[in-house]
């Protein structure tokens, strides 16, 4: 039977074998990093997706890549830079923080004009988890580094009320299907914690469902796809475009009976996909830069991901899924969870109880 191959073997790669494994579906990510000069063994029918939107030539991505059947091949590298990422929102005209390409005549001053006090660089490929950034401070006089220009795009810095995510996938008959929109906190640029589904948040859905939708069929993709976006008011601007399964998604695994990893798979390999139905509220906390530990799992209503990676600061390690049959549980979870977790997690913890309150 096809198989379906994974360019990249990291943590979503895993979760995608792991959800696979049900509908026995064949899933193997595999490992681009590898000097590896193995010949894959790949079948006609064999399908080829990707956990990343980037990666490096070795012998092993090229195969993997040059495939017939890798699905939404040009889409990625038109994704992963941002100067064509954000100029395909325009030309769709769906609204994103305003934007231009730092070329090598791009003044500070002019970039203040047109944006404000605070202007901030994003290297054009490569950035993820809020790396990648630079911010430009009119008081602070900061410039914009050599090695920047033509590397990078400056956006205006948006002072929204907060960040939501839209998780969804289209089907190779060109029908969408989303889950409820995702509240996410940042720290540091990095993912701290998603709630969904959030009752509050359902004024929005319709709207962002249109701006994906939008987008995916322009791209003719297949799979699922991720949007974040700035909530300013009851507008949506996109920040960026993710053309894989997403952090901000994990918690389908729990919420949903489908969840994004069995959502792509759903779509990749053409099985039928019914109505995506969450109810109860779901609160993800990713592990960041800390040790295993066991005393999560005797919080009710935990399930934990690990991800067997050497434990780094900064770096995910892990997520928790908090899901309980109300609020009131999820908060019973996250105050446990508070006893078991460093400094910096209080603060998103009390967050996610805020916002169940
Ligand atoms: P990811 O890990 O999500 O791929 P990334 O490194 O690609 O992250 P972005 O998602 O573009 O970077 O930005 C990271 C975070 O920085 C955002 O979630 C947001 O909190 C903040 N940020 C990004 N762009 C802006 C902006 N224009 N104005 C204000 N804050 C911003
Ligand atoms: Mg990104
Ligand atoms: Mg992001």
């Amino acid at each position: 039977t096809a198989k379906i191959w994974v360019l990249g073997d990291g943590q979503l790669g895993a979760m995608m074998r792991h959800a696979g494994m049900p509908l026995a579906l064949d899933v193997r990510p595999v490992d681009i990093m590898s000097p590896s000069e193995e010949k894959l063994p790949l079948a006609a029918d064999d399908i080829i997706t990707a956990e990343r939107e980037q990666w490096p030539e070795s012998c092993l991505s090229r195969q993997l890549s040059e495939h017939p059947n890798f699905i939404n091949g040009p889409v990625f590298g038109r994704l992963a830079d941002r100067y064509t990422q954000k100029s395909l929102l325009d030309d769709l005209a769906v609204a994103t923080a305003p934007w231009e390409l730092v070329e090598d005549q791009t003044e500070e001053a002019e970039l203040h004009n047109a944006y404000g006090e605070r202007v901030l660089l994003k290297r054009r490929t490569g950035g993820y988890d809020g790396k990648g950034q630079h911010w430009l401070k009119q008081a602070e006089n900061i410039s914009i580094p050599a090695d920047w220009r033509n590397q990078a795009i400056a956006e205006q810095a948006i002072n929204f009320d907060e960040e939501v995510s839209l998780v969804g996938a289209r089907s190779a008959d060109g029908k969408c299907h989303f889950y409820p929109l995702a509240l996410n906190l940042h720290q540091d640029g990095i993912l701290m914690a998603s709630i969904s589904p959030l009752t509050r948040l359902s004024p929005l859905q319709a709207k962002a469902e249109a701006m994906l939708s939008r987008i995916m069929d322009a791209l003719n993709y297949v799979g699922v796809m991720a949007m974040e976006c700035f909530r300013v008011g009851d507008t949506l601007l996109v920040n960026e475009l993710a053309p894989r399964v997403h952090n901000s998604g994990h918690w389908t695994q729990a919420g949903c009976h489908i969840s994004q990893f069995e959502l792509h798979l759903r779509a990749l390999a053409k099985l039928p996909i019914p109505e995506l139905k969450p109810a109860l509220p779901i609160a993800m906390v990713n592990l960041i830069g800390v040790d295993h530990d066991s005393n999560w799992l005797s919080i009710p209503g935990a399930e934990l991901y690990w991800y067997n990676k050497e434990v780094r600061p900064g770096r995910k390690v892990g997520h928790l899924n908090l899901d309980a049959s109300d609020n009131a549980e999820v908060i019973d979870a996250l105050l446990a969870l508070q006893t078991w977790m460093p400094e910096q997690y209080q603060a998103p913890l009390s967050w996610i109880m805020n916002e169940l309150q």
